[in-house]
Order: C-alpha cells, then structure tokens, then sequence
C-alpha cells in the first residue's frame, strides 16, 4: 500500500510528488500518458510573473515566481536557463499596466541588455517594457527530475473507492490519500460546481539565424529553448477543443498566426518549424487555481443545518471526500505556481496546516450552493 497517490504526472502532480517524497511519503504518481504527457508537455514553460493590474492573481503569482524559481533554481538547475526576460506591451490598456506595476512592485528588475533591444522591431522599440531576470524550464526533463522518487504507474484511473480507511484505484492498487492532478483532463470525480475548463495553446519550437539569448514576451513569447533553438509560444485558443471539435486542429494556421505575432516583436531570419507542442491548460472561471480538499455537493446540501445564502459560509461545515485533495487550475502559469503550490498542499497533507481560502476548491461549491435555488 503506498502512503499517496497523485493521479497526473504533469508539473503539478510532478512537483507533490517531489514535496511529499522529500518528507519521507512512498508515493506512486499514476499517469494514462506517462510523465509530462499532458499539458505540461505542451508547455513552453517561461517562469515569469504577471505583469498586471495589482490583485490577488498577481500577488500569488509574483509570490510563487519568486518561490519557484529559486527552487528550480537549488534543486533542478540542469533543466532550468535562466535568462533575461523583456516583457513588452501589446496595446494602450497594457501599457498603462507595465508602468504602474514598475511602480509598485517588490520585485527587482533590470534594464535590458542593449543587443536585446537592438534586435527589437521599429515598433516594438517605442512601447512600454519592464525587464525581469526570469527562466525557462525543460517541461519534460523538470517533471522526469521531480517524479525520481516516486513509483511511477502507466495507467488511466477509471475508479477510485474508498473502502475500509483507503482509496482502491483500479480495484487493484491501495493508497491511504489521493491527490488529484488531472488538469484539463475528464474529471475523475463528478460534481457540479467543478470550475476547471480547457483552454488549447499551441507551441512551436524553431531553427533560425536570427540570434537570441534572451526571453521576450509581447504578442507571444520568443524565448532560447535549452536545445539550442527558440521556442514560440502560446496560442490562446478557447474555440477549439480536441474532444469537442469534429475538425482536427490546424497546425498550419496555428504555425502561422505564432510566427506573425513574434514578427510583430523580432524579425528572425531563415525560420524553420522543428517541432509543434499542442495542448490543453487548465483554468478555473476565477482564474486563480484550486488547491485543497474536494467538497462531496451532494452530502454538504443534505446537512440542513447550514445556510448557503450567505457570502461567508464556513467551510469547515462542508462534507470533504475522506483523504483526497486536488491541485489543477494555473491557467498559463502551471511551471510557476506548482513547486509553490505543491509546497502548501504536502504541507497540509503531512501536517494539516491551514490553505490559504482563496484557493481552496470550497470556494466554488459555496458560489454554486448561494446560486442554485
Ligand atoms: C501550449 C502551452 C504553452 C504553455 N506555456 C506555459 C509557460 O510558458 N509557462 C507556464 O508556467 N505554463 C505554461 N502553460 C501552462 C501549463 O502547461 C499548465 O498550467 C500545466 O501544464 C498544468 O499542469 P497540470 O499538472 O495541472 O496538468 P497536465 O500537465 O495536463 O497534467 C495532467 C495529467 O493527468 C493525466 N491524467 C488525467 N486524467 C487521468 C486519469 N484518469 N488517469 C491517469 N492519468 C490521468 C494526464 O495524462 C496528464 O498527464 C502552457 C500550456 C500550453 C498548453
């Protein structure tokens, strides 16, 4: 019988099963297309923050891109190239951002190298920047590194009972606690207030002549990848999904719209598309991610005593599935919130300490219940 389960082996799944091995847990992470597979393999993995309006999306991400990337950094540094990063604005409302967060941000940031910004369009030249000391990952190699420890299983999960004090995966495997990590993927667990939906990105790697060490982000990202070549990357595309289109997705286009938009940024020469990366990332509808216990609907509402009218119910009160948590939902983000994320969910596995409230997963159940009639 192993201590955890993680269902996903992408970055989130990946990076719990790092934390949880470290604190001595035997833990098996089961994935149907093996490690990185999914979303994460897609990725092209830029450990940035946000460059937005003040909030709370863009405090929990400037708190986890610092967090991450001095973790990748101590512990992973082999699939990690750290490099400058120059994120430019797209348009007027954008603009106004960059100035306001160089304002107030606790961050520190940098100039930008003169070859960098020699190398820039006319246009791209003349708009507001900011320039961060950043990295990129080896999507593939960081999850491989992260899941060392782990017993890794092959595998679709199509049933998760929980009998006796632990949960039976498959009818055939025995774990004391599960963690979800499923991404965009069918949900294992099906209940209604579930905020998760898939957004496709596409992603291509290419070999150019134009030269570039240095991560730049405007309409897309352009950024050195660790083989030698740029990565271009992401598409944002919320009209097409691969189980509910009945055309398959049109890689031509796809590669077309990347490279007009980075040539809206540099003007690389000789371009040739060595490899395409497709695939779903997962978002909640409030764009902060879910991290924590998964709330039974059905047995929570059932327990009259409690009132779902109000805007502060008290979460303690709900009905949890036994020993089961969840990690999903980082939107665009996936390689810099999980090491920080993963951090507090083994925290709260192996010690109980307390999840942050706007994170846990209770949150939408409460939306849902003050909502339904
Ligand atoms: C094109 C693209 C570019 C991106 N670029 C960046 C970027 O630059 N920086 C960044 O930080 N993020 C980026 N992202 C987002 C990032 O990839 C995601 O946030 C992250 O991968 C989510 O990780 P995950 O572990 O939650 O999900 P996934 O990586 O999708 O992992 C979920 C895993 O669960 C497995 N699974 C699901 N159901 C089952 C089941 N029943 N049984 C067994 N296995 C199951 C799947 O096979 C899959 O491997 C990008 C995403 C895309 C698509």
């Amino acid at each position: 019988m192993f201590d955890v389960a993680i269902i996903g082996a992408g970055i989130n799944g990946a990076c719990v099963a790092h934390e949880l091995t470290q604190k001595g847990k035997r833990v098996a992470i089961f994935d149907m297309e093996g490690i990185a597979g999914g979303g994460s393999g897609a990725a092209g993995a830029f450990i940035s923050p946000k460059f937005s309006k003040e909030g709370e999306l863009r405090e929990l991400l400037n708190d986890a891109f610092v967090y991450s990337l001095a973790f990748y950094t101590e512990n992973f540094s082999r699939f990690l190239r750290k490099a400058p990063l120059l994120h430019i604005a797209k348009d007027e409302e954008e603009a106004g951002n960059i100035r306001a967060y160089k304002q107030d941000t606790p961050l520190v940031l940098c100039t930008p190298p003169k070859e960098l910004l020699a190398r820039l369009t006319p246009h791209a030249k003349t708009q507001e920047s900011v320039c961060i000391e950043a990295g990129v990952a080896d999507a593939q190699g960081m999850c491989r590194a992260l899941c060392k420890n782990a017993q890794i299983v092959r595998l679709e999960v199509r049933s998760l009972v929980y009998d006796d004090g632990m949960w039976i995966i498959n009818e055939t495997y025995a774990a004391k606690e599960v963690v979800l990590a499923t991404g965009a993927y069918e949900p294992l667990l099906r209940e209604p207030y579930n905020p998760i939906r898939g957004i496709w990105g596409h992603r291509i790697d290419v070999a150019t002549t134009t030269p570039n060490d240095f991560s730049l982000h405007q309409f897309v990202s352009i950024a050195p990848s660790l083989e030698g070549t740029l990565a271009i990357g992401a598409t944002h595309n919320v009209h097409y999904h691969p189980q509910k289109n009945k055309e398959p997705y049109d890689i031509q286009a796809g590669r077309e719209e990347l490279l007009e938009k980075a040539s809206r940024t540099m003007q690389l020469e000789n371009v040739a598309v060595l490899k395409d990366y497709t695939g779903l990332r997962s978002g909640s509808s409030d764009y902060m991610p879910l991290v924590g216990r998964v709330v039974m609907a059905e047995e929570t509402l059932a327990a009259k005593a409690q009132r779902f009218d109000t805007k502060n119910p008290d979460y303690e009160l709900f009905s949890y599935y036994p020993n089961l948590t969840m990690i999903n939902g980082n939107g665009g983000y996936g390689f810099v919130l999980a090491p920080y994320l993963a951090k507090m969910l083994s925290e709260y596995i192996v010690s109980e300490k307390e999840i942050p409230p706007r994170l846990v997963p209770a949150r939408f159940f409460a939306r849902w219940a003050r909502r339904r009639k």
